[in-house]
């Protein structure tokens, strides 16, 4: 028998991995029997024939109301029965699913959020992807949806950019944002782990966000997103449709996002779809210190922005440097009454959140119940200095190994002409299949061309 810290349902690196071993043999008490893998090489091509609109003016692009995605997705359906079958990336469109559908009915979904980022050097990159791939496992596990290998959807991520990349991203600085998801597709009422499910990914235009600072409403007292032994640690869609309600009231009195607060002891834990930081002198030392919820309760999220930021923080800013004062970087609990202490003291430096959709965010202002709560400095030394470096690494403009370059084969700045674009993206095919990169994934492309 599996060692407890092995069960899946712990969600600890071993289980993960227990998880993926298990994809292929979980289904019908089958055990020896071999189900198919999530298999990128067995990818089925077909190129759209009413390629959609560009919006060359981000500024035009409505974020939250149009559907602003590019020309194709990837689609690979799952069933107990069989395992994967063959991914099909194919022209963007609407989803058959039968009224009994598992994810309308019980919220079995998952998704991640991620951006391709058009370089100053004009390569194509993603930032991390690995850490998304692994969470979206680890947000599947959770919610009963089928494993997966998180290296395959990394390769097909890449291949549906290489694909609208050319056309989508065609100046440096701009960037896509990146939507796999999985769902629970079965039909049949009854409450129990989906027997057949979708994994898709989409590609949308994203804003160019201007430098804003964002005001924090902190989450009323009868208001609680996540607990521990919940699912606040996961990106399943069952944390945010009951979150909305409170991020329409933060709007509508003027706020950008939700602070969430745990607990009586109002314990600070994220801001929206964001992780939230301060920065502060320790009261008892003096030092500064970089502060961040920590991950042990699995009430926040794990972000990528987050351990990035982190990770930076403790290479770069932990030994002064001319006029930049060395800080500390801690991950532990602290409360809105020691975040009202700090800024009575004149000890609250600068605070932030940080999140792959609106990148890093300087915090300008927090209200709580009554007190308003402002740190010294919006758009701070420290959080302009990480937001520069990761701005850097994410167009290339600082060599990093977190940053992902992506071939197309096909780019060019200017191949932007309409009626030129269906041809561009059929010969950007057909060369991706002769590229290297892109072997094993393509060479047995099917491509409707
Ligand atoms: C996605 C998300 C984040 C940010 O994670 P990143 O990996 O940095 O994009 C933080 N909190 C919540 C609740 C989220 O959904």
């Amino acid at each position: 028998m599996a060692p407890p810290s092995a069960m899946a349902s712990d969600l600890t690196p071993a289980a993960v991995a227990n998880s993926i071993a298990k994809s292929s043999t979980e289904a019908n008490n089958v055990t020896d029997q071999k189900l198919a893998e999530l298999d990128p090489s067995k990818l089925k091509v077909t190129i759209t024939k009413s390629p959609r609109q560009f919006l060359a003016d981000s500024s035009k692009i409505e974020w939250g109301k149009a559907d602003v995605s590019t020309d194709h997705w990837i689609t690979v359906k799952w069933s107990e029965a069989a395992g994967w079958a063959a991914p099909e990336l194919k022209p963007y469109g609407p989803i058959d699913l039968w009224p009994t559908a598992s994810c309308l009915h019980y919220a079995t979904e998952c998704f991640e959020g991620m951006k391709a980022y058009r370089g100053f050097d004009g390569s194509l990159r993603i930032f991390r992807p690995a850490k998304n791939t692994a969470r979206m496992l680890v947000s599947s596990t959770r919610i009963s949806l089928p494993s997966f290998s998180p290296s395959a959807l990394e390769e097909l991520i890449k291949i549906l950019l290489a694909t609208d990349g050319p056309k989508w991203l065609p100046e440096p600085g701009c960037f896509l944002y990146i939507r796999p998801t999985l769902i629970g597709t079965g039909g049949a009422l009854g409450i129990h782990r989906p027997r057949e499910a979708m994994l898709f990914i989409v590609l949308a235009q994203f804003p160019v966000l201007y430098e804003k600072n964002m005001k924090l409403l902190a989450s009323r007292e009868d208001s609680i997103r996540a607990w521990p032994g919940g699912f606040g640690f996961a990106k399943v869609g069952a944390n945010y449709g009951p979150s909305l309600i409170a991020q329409k009231e933060a709007l509508a009195r003027g706020y950008d996002q939700i602070l969430w607060l745990f607990d009586k002891s109002c314990q600070v834990t994220e801001a929206g779809a964001s992780n939230f930081f301060v920065v502060w002198k320790n009261k008892d030392t003096g030092r500064v210190e970089l502060v961040t919820a920590p991950l042990d309760d699995k009430i926040i999220l794990d972000g990528v922005t987050r351990r990035s930021v982190l990770e930076l923080a403790k290479d770069r800013l932990t030994v002064s440097n001319g006029e930049i004062q060395a800080l500390d970087v801690v991950e532990r609990k602290y409360t809105m009454m020691d975040l009202i202490d700090a800024a009575k003291e004149d000890r609250l430096l600068e605070a932030f959140a940080a999140g792959t959709a609106f990148f890093i965010s300087s915090v300008s202002k927090v209200h709580f119940r009554g007190e308003d709560i402002y740190p010294k400095q919006a758009n701070g030394t420290y959080t302009g200095l990480l937001k520069g470096w990761l701005k850097a690494i994410m167009f290339g403009e600082e060599s990093h190994e977190w940053a992902v370059v992506v071939p197309e084969t096909g780019f060019e700045f200017d191949a932007s002409a309409a009626d030129k674009e269906i041809n561009e993206m059929v010969e950007n095919l057909r060369r991706m299949k002769d590229n290297p990169a892109f072997a094993p994934a393509l060479q047995r492309v099917q491509a409707e061309v």
